[in-house]
């Protein structure tokens, strides 16, 4: 039976990537080795990294004087390594849900963190737009999709400090004007690679201007002196990057993936409202275009178990809602298509003739 795969991530990635991947796995660049046993300074591999960042830059607009970096370590290393490398006495955070909480947990080792809103009080359901960036923060740090709560901000914001911000789970699904942002980084595994890379774009003069001493692979500094090559890189994660980078360019770059990205959504929004058994979690302002998350209905919610396992009987998987939000969530990644979305809205309604 065909998978329709919603998993919130790692997730579902192109055939383009995937078919590529496993050939490179058998024979790579015609060297007649495995990816998985050359070098990464091999000449081969140079030119992967290589155009992978050439890719990150042009599809992303990256302007001079920023550099793209591939390390390991996950999105979760960068809610430590940001503040040792920028934060001398206060930053300010955004507290729009778990990964943002886990962020300002660990900036809170390196100083004094200013929480500007939260919205925590009410389980993470909407974006606080009411709020003051303090201006003699060091930064201001936000986290731009919230892939457990399915709230996001499609807008880049404005800060009077240098602003960082957690893009892992909706890079690649709109226009960013890179040039707002003193450092922009996520886990590639949501909309990029599979686990195991993580991207930083970094603009080089946000750095340098913290006074303790850093650990060198903590430093971001050392990582661009090397051209993300101090140490093994992960070579495989950043091969397939570097196909999904091919990938999205072939279809058009961002805002060619933003007009699908949007219509999926609508698609699975516009039933959402429409269905008698199932209601939306978050502020209709604020929903995220790449995790919707939804639940049955009160008066239904005893029928959540038997949805899932319809949904199931249909080859969708992934939509079991995370722990902290219950219900439901259909993680609506580039690499899915519409027609995935089609047989989930088709199967709500199944659902909701049957009830
Ligand atoms: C998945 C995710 C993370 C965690 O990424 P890891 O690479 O697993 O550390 C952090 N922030 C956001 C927004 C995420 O979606």
């Amino acid at each position: 039976m065909k998978k329709h795969n919603f998993y919130a991530g790692p997730s579902i990635m192109s055939q383009y990537t995937i078919k590529n991947t496993a050939d490179a796995i058998l024979d790579f660049a015609g060297t007649g080795l495995s990816i998985l046993e050359v070098s990464h300074r091999s000449k081969e591999f140079q030119a992967v990294i290589d155009e992978a960042t050439a890719l990150m830059k042009e599809l992303l607009g990256v302007p001079e004087g920023y550099h793209v970096l591939w390390l390991g370590g996950g999105a979760s290393t960068q809610f430590a390594m940001v503040p040792f490398n920028m934060l001398e006495k206060k930053a300010a955070y955004l507290k729009t849900g778990k990964w943002a909480a886990n962020a300002i947990k660990e900036a809170k080792l390196f100083g004094e963190v200013d929480v500007v809103a939260s919205s925590e009080d009410t389980n993470y359901n909407y974006i606080p737009k009411d709020y003051t960036i303090p201006t003699d923060a060091d930064y201001f740090h936000y986290t731009s999709n919230n892939t457990i709560f399915g709230t996001e901000i499609r807008k880049d914001l404005d800060s009077p400090v240098p602003m960082v911000c957690d893009m892992s789970s909706d890079i690649f699904s709109r226009p960013v004007d890179v040039s707002k942002y003193a450092l922009i980084y996520g886990g590639a595994q949501k909309n990029i690679a599979p686990a195991g890379v993580t991207f930083v774009i970094v603009k080089e003069d946000a750095l340098g201007h913290v006074s303790r001493a850093i650990p060198t692979m903590l430093n971001y500094q050392t990582h661009i002196k090397k051209g993300s090559m101090f140490n093994t890189p992960p070579v495989l994660p950043i091969y397939s990057a570097l196909m999904t980078l091919r990938y999205y360019k072939e279809l058009g770059g961002v805002e060619a993936l933003e007009k699908i990205d949007l219509e999926k959504a609508a698609v699975l929004y516009d039933e959402i409202d429409r269905n008698r058994l199932f209601t939306g979690t978050v502020a209709e302002e604020d929903r995220s275009i790449m995790n919707v998350c939804f639940v049955m209905k009160p008066d239904y919610a005893e029928l959540e178990k038997d949805f899932i396992e319809f949904a199931t009987s249909k080859g969708i998987v992934g939509i079991k809602g995370h722990r902290d939000v219950g219900g439901f969530r259909a993680s609506l990644y580039n690499a899915l298509p519409l027609d995935s979305v089609k047989v989930l809205v088709d199967a709500m309604k199944e659902f909701e003739a049957k009830h």
